[in-house]
């Protein structure tokens, strides 16, 4: 028998319709057997996530300000799935735990990690599957970092022995029961760590769009959704700015090549995106599978005759950096060059600083800063590494007459990053989106 694991979002647990829908879903394909719950999410869009709403309660409680009516809302938001559903689970308890907890010395990681907590244990109760409480299998040190190694140990051995088991996402604890979260959007992560755990042929994260867009949706007017991502890809994707999955979520299941299905619960019919090791084999559908990006980026250029005559310039301009503890997003260097992309945010207080540093050490022939850039990437692992793709993406730019500052592909040929003008960027992501959707 076949193992998928099943994540289901905020919006795919946001009431009692959703859990019907998603109980449908699940009993579709019997191999859906390991579940990871998101806590109920919004609604319709001016609606707020139960997870907010934990979060606004906590920090009443710690401000030492009246808790008890936001605390009552979040019991009615689980009081109207749990009656939606029928089902007879005790409430009362759990809000007492919660409003004693709030009344003594209140944590904000717990309260934020309750919405998981709950929401899986009446998903469990629903479908009739074991409970897992990432409290005991999910590890995190004392500091609040995950414990990775650990946590690959204790979570197959508690999920392994069941056939069917709901495991809350978000959350766990370090050895002295302390609770600890994921950053926002975690529980993407606890369901490619299960993946990992059980072994799992496949990771389904089901959510509210039918898969990654090839843009970003506010700038490209319906954009295609893209039907396969390699790993490598979508890290880029994400990294630049395209939200899908957590950036986290693709690791433990990349490490065991699990393939990753992004699927709409609202339509379950439709393939949504298939994040796998190797694209399959053929031509690509697209000429490139994606374009995201960043706004604002600060280029720096250093030239200085013979650069790279192997007196270790560029070694000593990274230091510089290093020292600093500046990282930077880009490094291109040519025969008299080296030109420098770094997030104008991280340069906001030392921007002079940075320059007088590189003017004395490296007493550079010329030294130029270029602002209020952003950066493209245009990603597509098989489209590439023709040089076609290329040509006709920078054509289009100059068609469209926008400057390009920067271009930049390494030999992995997974992308090709742009440096475009701010103010011109939006124009460009659709001029480019232009090029791969023919
Ligand atoms: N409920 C948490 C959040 O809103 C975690 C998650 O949904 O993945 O960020």
């Amino acid at each position: 028998m076949k193992k998928i694991v099943a994540k289901f979002g905020g919006t795919s647990l946001a009431d009692a319709e959703h859990f019907r829908r998603i109980k449908d879903i699940i009993t579709a394909d019997p191999d859906r057997r390991y579940i990871v719950a998101s806590a109920p999410g919004k609604r319709f869009p001016e609606d707020i996530k139960v997870t907010d709403m934990l979060i606004s309660c906590y920090e009443k409680a710690a401000n030492n300000e009246p808790f008890a009516p936001l605390l009552n809302e979040i019991k009615q938001r689980f009081q109207d799935i749990v009656d939606g559903l029928e089902l007879d689970f005790p409430l009362e308890p759990e809000f007492k735990i919660l409003h004693d907890h709030l009344s003594d010395s209140p944590e904000l990681d717990y309260m934020a990690s309750r919405g998981e907590y709950l929401n899986s244990r009446i998903l469990a109760d629903y479908l009739g599957f074991h409970f897992v409480d990432p409290e005991w299998c999910v590890s995190f040190h004392a500091s609040g970092d995950f414990d990775e190694p650990l946590t690959k140990r204790t979570l197959g051995a508690a999920l392994r022995p069941l056939n069917h088991a709901v495991i809350a996402g978000f959350y766990g604890a370090d050895s002295n029961g302390k609770i600890h979260t994921f950053s926002r959007g975690g529980s993407d992560v606890t369901g490619s760590l299960a993946a990992c755990a059980v072994d799992a042929d496949l990771y389904e994260n089901w959510t509210d769009v039918s898969g990654l867009l090839a843009a970003d949706p506010r700038i490209v007017p319906s954009p295609k959704s893209v039907e396969y991502l390699s790993y490598r890809e979508l890290r880029t994707l994400s990294y630049m700015g395209a939200s899908v999955l957590h950036t986290d979520a693709v690791l433990p299941a990349s490490e065991k090549g699990i393939p990753i299905n992004i699927r709409n619960t609202d339509r379950p019919e439709d393939h949504g995106t298939m994040i796998v090791r190797r694209l399959p084999k053929g031509e690509p559908h697209y000429p490139v599978t994606g374009v995201a990006g960043r706004l604002g980026m600060t280029v720096i250029q250093v030239e200085k005759v013979m650069v790279s005559d192997g007196s270790g310039f560029s070694a000593v301009m990274l230091d510089i950096l290093k020292n600093r503890n500046l990282p930077f997003e880009q490094c291109l260097t040519g025969i008299d060059t080296i030109t420098l992309v770094i997030r104008s945010d991280l340069l906001a207080d030392c921007k002079e600083d940075l320059l007088s540093e590189i003017r004395s050490v490296l007493k550079p022939d010329f030294l130029g800063i270029k602002e209020n850039l952003s950066m493209i990437a245009v990603v597509g692992e098989k489209s590439t590494e023709s040089s076609d793709a290329n040509i006709q993406v920078l054509y289009a730019l100059k068609k469209a007459n926008i400057e390009i500052s920067t271009i930049n592909q390494g030999a992995g040929k997974l992308n090709l990053l742009i440096g475009v003008p701010e103010d011109r960027y939006e124009e460009a992501v659709n001029v480019i989106y232009s090029t791969i959707d023919q």
